[in-house]
């Protein structure tokens, strides 16, 4: 509102009137009165915009408030879950082992099917903690150097039996020079457990490959299979807490990509996809180098 006298007082000044004698008699009211009202309009103006701002402050911290209080709350009830749960898995596992004799062929199959549940549930709980843990800022890392070469062929080892039972081939394209950066080895485990488990998962025929190069003073890991491929609409989507895309046929929980992306993130890397729908998908992971390979020329000692 105060912005309109001012004008007024503009253009009266500068193009209307020529002169600061025009301003004389009844002209010259007009005017003052003018300026008053913008005077007074910005005085307003400026005392509405400061209590806008202290109750945008004021929403803020309440949203920033009730997000804590979510996150601990989620944090509690999964850390609460957990005990209990290790405790259903032990009682199945040494029932599964014979321990309490031998099962009939009756208690076989839903006792298998209750050890695999329990697991699953185990890695929900897990996630759920892990997101409460990056939410609250709570995650701890620890830096040490880390060879990737040597967390790919980990995860690869671990994956090999269900590659094999899907009939899948695996190629690695891996550099002789170890490609050392600094980071928390197992929580890249956990990054790479999940790209390779969700390429074994979602490939129905073909295989995976894995290639792993420098890129500039980064390392670049991609984990490119010949699954189905995710549509240009759900590439950003599947990083979203709880997105699932696609047929839905295997099962997940959606929190996998999230958390790999935020634990990327903060090893100052950054965690992408490039698909099309039918084509497969290449997920790509890039993180810095360790400091003392970006300053050796060439990038490698
Ligand atoms: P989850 O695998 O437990 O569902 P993720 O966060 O790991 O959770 O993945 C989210 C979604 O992204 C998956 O449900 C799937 O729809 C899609 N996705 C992930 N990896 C692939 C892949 N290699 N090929 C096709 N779709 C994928």
């Amino acid at each position: 509102m105060s912005v309109i006298p001012l004008l007024i007082c503009c253009y009266l000044v500068t193009v209307k009137f020529f002169s600061i004698e025009i301003l004389a008699g009844m002209n010259g009211v007009y005017f003052l009165l003018a300026v008053i009202f913008a005077l007074l309009g910005l005085l307003r103006g400026r005392q509405v915009l400061r209590d806008v701002i202290q109750q945008l402050v004021e929403a803020n911290r309440q949203l920033a408030l009730a997000n804590d209080r979510q996150g601990t709350f989620v944090h509690n009830v999964a850390h609460e879950v957990r005990t209990p749960l290790a405790i259903i898995k032990g009682a199945l596992d040494n029932l599964a082992d014979g321990l309490h004799g031998a099962l009939t062929t009756d208690q076989t199959e839903p006792v298998a099917m209750s050890r695999k549940e329990i697991d699953r549930l185990k890695r929900l709980v897990g996630d759920l903690l892990d997101v409460a843990r990056i939410e609250a800022g709570k995650l701890r890392l620890s830096r040490e150097e880390v060879v990737l070469q040597d967390v790919v062929q980990s995860v690869a080892h671990l994956l090999g039996p269900q590659l094999q039972a899907r009939g899948l081939s695996l190629a690695m394209d891996l550099p002789e020079q170890p490609a050392m950066v600094i980071g928390d080895a197992d929580r890249l485990k956990q990054v790479f457990l999940n790209l390779f488990a969700n390429a074994v998962k979602f490939t129905k025929r073909g295989g995976i490959r894995v290639r792993l190069f420098q890129e500039a003073d980064a390392f670049q890991v991609e984990v490119i299979d010949t699954g189905p491929g995710i549509a240009e609409a759900d590439l950003e989507r599947i990083f979203d807490k709880f997105e699932r895309v696609g047929a839905q046929e295997e099962e997940g929980s959606g929190l996998g990509l999230p958390i790999a992306r935020d634990i990327v993130e903060l090893h100052q890397g950054r965690l992408w996809v490039e698909s099309q729908l039918g084509k497969g998908s290449r997920f790509i992971v890039r993180l810095p180098m360790a400091r003392s390979l970006v300053a050796t020329p060439g990038g490698s000692q």
